[in-house]
């Protein structure tokens, strides 16, 4: 048993967050009390007064192979995908190269207080084990996907409908539930790079065997205009996603920027979930979200980083571009950013809050190097996210474990 101290602050409610002194975690790493007094229990009590507990940060959009390609400015989406993207991502073929990028990828994460993210891999199947190995061995969460293409794009990262089911069959066999902590998402890139029968096949295997499913939508204008031209008997881009059986309730889209409400409702009638990417939306001049209408439709919305395209690890830097993007309050961009993104993956049962009876994924904050304390939450919480980045993070917790700091 352990009992953490400092100042505890949880965003199950979005317009004003729960504030407790005392945290105590039992040995399986279960939160099992929160109180302002020091619980009568016995237990190593671990110091962090003077700074500050949040719950562990999700990212709900973020590509693995882009890790080192991040700030590379271009004229669009598509220009930016042929002339970095791609060719990055085919040396994940090389087992070597992926081993040492996933192995960064998943330390940077969780020295930035990401305690879960939901990952695209490289079209590769050895990479994508390699990306599990590496995520089990790192103790982060993760969902994690071997991307699927079969036109399109470049020759070696094209894939066959029938070797898409192989690939995930092996990989998600092996890793889906793994611990409770890593699971398998079915990864179709997007419909400009998939065929219907991929797309369909994919959709088909994911229900199957229970995967997740992501995917990018309606990103920018130039890429819906080529959807439309792809699929011409597609009333949107959404139906694309509809027609293939791709949208449920385990589906998450990203982006989601430019959408009519028809499109938005059929999102909402099938629990399909959105990853907002407001840094990635920013540097690809992509568009803007829109938070209130997505909400309107009953929407679940959650931050994702988009990195490479979107530049920041850090999602304290995400949230920033988020209030940019949105209008909202600090108390709201914090629990969409934890709550959002336990309801994005259907976990807000075990995560994305520090209650009782919750696992205890947390991030211990340094308020001082960059955005200072302050005693009104609210003028904290706001520091945090305008000026705040990874040096503010000073230790991440998953499942009651340490693993970064
Ligand atoms: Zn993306």
């Amino acid at each position: 048993m352990r009992i953490y101290k400092g100042r505890i602050l949880s965003f199950e409610n979005p317009s004003s967050p729960r504030e407790y002194r005392y945290m105590t975690v039992d040995d399986n790493g279960r939160i099992v009390a929160l109180s302002d007094e020091r619980p009568h229990v016995g237990g190593k009590l671990v110091d962090y007064s003077g700074s500050v507990i949040l719950p562990g940060f999700i990212d709900t959009h973020i590509h693995l192979p882009q890790l080192r390609e991040r700030a590379m400015i271009s004229d669009s989406l598509l220009e930016w995908l042929e002339r970095y993207i791609f060719p990055a991502e085919k040396r994940f073929a090389d087992p070597e190269f992926a081993r040492e990028v996933s192995h960064e990828f998943f330390s940077s994460l969780l020295r930035n207080g990401t305690t879960t993210a939901v990952v695209f891999s490289s079209s590769h199947r050895e990479a994508t084990e390699i990306a599990f190995e590496e995520a089990m061995k790192s103790g982060i969460r993760a969902v994690i996907g071997q991307v699927l293409m079969d036109m399109n794009g470049p020759e070696e990262l094209l894939t066959t409908p029938e070797k898409a089911v192989k690939d995930i069959k092996a990989v998600a066999s092996n890793w889906h539930g793994f611990d409770g902590r890593l699971f398998y998402a079915v990864t179709p890139r997007f419909a400009v790079s998939c065929t219907m029968e991929l797309m369909r096949t994919a959709a088909e295997i994911a229900r199957e065997m229970g995967l997740y499913v992501q995917t990018h939508l309606s990103e920018q204008i130039g890429e819906i205009e080529e959807v439309m031209r792809l699929f011409p008997e597609a009333q949107s881009y959404t139906d694309v996603y509809l027609k293939t059986g791709l949208l449920g309730e385990r589906t998450i889209v990203a982006h989601a920027i430019h959408l009519s409400d028809r499109e938005r409702k059929i999102l909402a009638e099938a629990g399909t979930k959105i990853a907002h990417c407001p840094s990635s939306n920013f540097f690809l001049h992509s568009g803007v979200m829109d938070l209130k209408a997505h909400e309107r439709a009953g929407l679940t919305v959650s931050i994702g980083s988009d990195v490479g395209a979107g530049p920041f690890l850090s999602m304290l830097e995400v949230l920033r571009d988020a209030y940019y993007a949105n209008m909202m309050s600090p108390f709201k961009a914090f629990h969409l950013l934890t709550m959002g993104g336990a309801r994005a993956l259907g976990m807000e049962d075990r995560i994305g809050s520090l209650e009782v009876g919750k696992e205890a994924d947390f991030v211990i904050i340094d308020p001082e190097p960059l955005a200072g304390a302050d005693d009104d939450p609210s003028v904290l919480l706001s520091r945090l996210m305008i000026l705040g980045d990874e040096r503010n993070i000073s230790a991440t917790y998953v499942r009651g474990r340490r693993l970064a700091g």
